[in-house]
């Protein structure tokens, strides 16, 4: 903390150029796989009907979804990309639902499976989960992929407020991150968490100390932003139909994004900064844009105010 980072050609630290730096300037893409789990927040264990804001469907490209077995998922996963975007090395991301929620010995049959394939072109693991899904014994497995591979533990943040957690029905307190972020401490996990912005009940002051809480964990190497999107299929889509309420024009979000960044340490390294949901699933805000499209919008904006990742952070006593 603390040494200048070069973030090459962007204002941020962001994963494209460490990914590159990594892997000696190799082509590396995340391949998703489905590995048929479901949700605690979902099968009545922790709660019924998910996250309000949750289809499970929207996380994934549309192409990722339904496939059968995970060795066809990877292995079509992997011809699109070897195709589509010149891929050379892979990193196998466990995304739909909880995937850390069944028996260390059916995790370990999944992600075994999913590591064999094509194994000689696979750099890393990556695994998205919940705070309250993790356990001593989850964690070692994990790690026991680590000396071959990069193993990133992705775990839903979301809001830093209970109040936020209990209106869109988490299931999940802020305290049961902070719990599963000390059992991760001293690990050799990656570990990346996942916020939220745009809960309209919550104000710009009130997000940007999200950067704060992020800060105070070393453990924390990845995040990725998003703002609040409203999807088909979701409690809060079925609301918002009803009733709409204010989301982020993309001029409000990068806005707000010239403001967060600064604030959020240097060595942190930003997989993603917004959310895009398939159009066919995508209620609002819709922006009109492509991906590519939104990242060099927001990239754009953030070079012309002279954003710089870490430029307005404190060390927190
Ligand atoms: S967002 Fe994650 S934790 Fe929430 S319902 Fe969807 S899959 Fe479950």
């Amino acid at each position: 903390m603390g040494t200048p980072v070069d973030f090459g050609h962007k204002t941020y630290n962001y994963y494209g150029a460490y990914l590159r730096k990594k892997y000696d300037g190799k082509r590396v893409f995340k391949i998703i796989v489905d590995g048929g789990f479901t949700c605690p927040n979902r099968d009545g264990s922790k709660g019924y009907g998910g996250c309000t804001y949750c289809n499970v469907d929207s996380f994934t490209p549309e192409l990722s979804r339904s496939t059968p077995s995970i060795k066809e998922q990877i292995e079509r996963g992997m011809e699109r990309a070897v195709k589509g975007y010149a891929a050379e090395k892979f990193i196998i991301y466990f995304q739909p639902n909880t995937n850390t929620y069944a028996p260390v010995h059916y995790l370990k049959m999944m992600y075994d499976e999913a590591l064999t394939i094509n194994t000689e072109n696979i750099v890393g693991l990556s695994v998205g989960t919940r705070p309250d899904c993790i356990d001593a014994e989850k964690i070692a497995l994990l790690e026991s992929y680590a000396g071959r591979f990069d193993v990133d533990l992705e775990m839903g943040m979301e809001s830093i407020y209970n109040e936020t957690l209990q209106q869109i029905n988490r299931g999940c307190t802020h305290e049961e991150l902070e719990t599963a972020l000390s059992l991760v401490k001293n690990s050799r996990l990656d570990i990346c968490v996942h916020t939220i912005f745009g809960f309209p009940w919550e104000t710009r002051e009130m997000m940007l100390k999200y950067a704060d809480e992020i800060n105070r964990f070393e453990q924390i190497k990845f995040v990725k932003l998003h703002h609040l999107h409203i999807v088909e299929g979701s409690i809060m889509g079925a609301k918002y139909k009803k009733q709409p309420f204010k989301v982020f024009s993309i001029e409000e979000y990068t806005d707000f994004l010239a403001e967060f960044i600064p604030l959020l340490r240097p060595d942190i390294i930003i997989q993603r900064l917004f959310g895009l949901a398939d159009y066919d699933l995508l209620i609002a805000p819709n922006w009109g844009m492509k991906k590519a499209e939104i990242q060099t919008y927001i990239d754009k904006e953030l070079e012309r105010r002279g954003v710089r990742q870490g430029a307005a952070y404190t060390t927190l006593v």
